[in-house]
């Protein structure tokens, strides 16, 4: 067990670490491009902030979250998804009270109790954004056209951008209605998760993987067709927004969020080839949520990415950059002066803002070379005998295979440009 980390989880080694903090630069950069700053909360939250935002009957409220009692006995989860933490802190530290829209990221660890598989894991990273306060068109249009010139910068062109209205919550009542009056003939033959949801939330019959249950929701009225006339025209809006943008995109209209307080677009964003659930990202508008969570009435939407997936793409399309890390020069160097020197030398070389690096083990030069190799340095600076004698260092270029003796000074600035 010592040795063993926990089932779900992994590590994300040197050489790995790089891809992410590649991924998270184009995230960062694009939500700056459009105007969104990052917000920080915490990893865990009250319990509650996630059995209200996220929803009592979800999966993940029902079976997913890690809950623990705290030594104050307080009940804490670990947080499962990241908006309801960016809607608890845009109420708690009133940022509803500034000028509106608000527009925010993040990126970091999720955790879900799941069983685990290609690209999900118990902890699994998202990069998200949501904007607060924007209720034109225009926002749902940006939201998407975010999250796919963020896939597009990365190199991923061949996704699929599905997208759906799910209406407000007059809308929803109506479908809900016609949903039951659809499916009553046929309870009996939906799965028992289905033949729940009949009742509770007949919507989500229409998202069932169950191939029986999809098979009976083919004919099934939809929300796009139950659509009021404001939320038609808000629909034809943004699609009008993404036409205008030349962002192609599928109409799904069997695409649903379950909860009451999603309204509006929904989208979701699916990548061929990466396994039997294709969805690398999702989002929509939820204006309910705020409310929900004990705020004023407040438009709201976002997305959120799931970074593994992301990786998991990259990788299979071989679009991941080849990311050059690690020292650019070795300071080889031998004997108790020399390594005086060499160590001093290489402080300078730091200072001047050049990667750098020597033996700590009293490797022989010839071991040290060779090390070098193999850490596949461009240059060797190397301090011998000679050399010591004479001030001066050569200066090896790994690539070419060449060498000169130089001065310190020179060694620096010709390594510097
Ligand atoms: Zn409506
Ligand atoms: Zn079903």
């Amino acid at each position: 067990m010592l040795t063993t980390r926990p089932r779900g989880t992994a590590d994300i080694l040197p050489g790995q670490t790089e891809n992410w903090q590649y991924i998270e630069n184009v995230a960062a950069r694009v939500c700056r491009e459009y105007g969104y700053r990052e917000i920080r909360t915490p990893i865990f939250e009250h319990t509650e902030l996630f059995i209200r935002g996220v929803g009592e009957s979800t999966d993940i409220v029902e079976k997913e979250m890690y809950t623990f009692r705290d030594r104050g006995e307080r009940s804490i989860t670990l947080r499962p998804e990241g908006t309801a933490s960016v809607v608890r802190a845009y109420l708690e530290d009133k940022l509803h009270a500034g000028p509106q829209p608000v527009k925010t990221y993040y990126i970091g660890p999720m955790f879900r109790y799941d069983r685990p598989q290609a690209g999900r894991l118990r902890q699994f990273h998202q990069f998200g954004i949501e904007v607060f306060g924007a209720q034109q068109p225009a926002a749902d249009a940006e939201v998407m056209a975010l999250a796919m010139d963020f896939y597009g910068r990365l190199g991923l062109d061949d996704l699929e951008l599905h997208i759906n209205s799910l209406g407000c919550p007059e809308c929803r009542a109506v479908v809900r209605e016609k949903l039951q009056q659809y499916f009553q003939p046929v309870l009996n033959e939906l799965c028992t998760n289905c033949q729940d949801r009949f009742t509770r939330n007949p919507l989500r019959i229409l998202d069932c993987k169950a191939s029986h249950c999809a098979e009976l929701a083919r004919e099934a009225p939809t929300t796009a067709d139950c659509l009021c006339p404001d939320c038609r025209a808000h629909f034809e809006k943004v699609r009008q927004h993404m036409q205008d943008l030349g962002i192609p995109y599928i109409l799904d209209k069997r695409l649903v969020r379950g909860l009451d307080y999603y309204t509006h677009t929904a989208f979701e964003i699916m990548a061929p080839g990466i396994g039997a659930q294709s969805s690398i990202g999702g989002g929509g508008r939820y204006n309910g949520l705020v409310e929900a969570c004990g705020g004023p009435p407040t438009p709201g939407i976002g997305f959120a990415l799931g970074l593994e997936r992301i990786l998991l793409a990259l990788e299979q399309r071989g679009k991941l950059p080849d990311i050059k890390v690690g020292p650019v020069v070795f300071l080889a160097a031998m004997g108790d002066r020399a390594i005086r020197e060499g160590f001093s030398l290489l402080a300078r070389l730091r200072a001047a803002g050049i990667a750098a690096d020597m033996d700590y083990q009293g490797r022989s030069l010839k071991a040290q070379m060779k090390y070098a190799g193999k850490m596949g340095v461009r240059y060797a600076v190397i301090i011998g005998e000679n050399e010591l004698q004479k001030g001066s260092v050569v200066l090896r270029d790994m690539i070419a295979g060449s060498q000169r003796e130089i001065s310190k000074d020179e060694a620096i600035r010709a390594l510097h440009s």
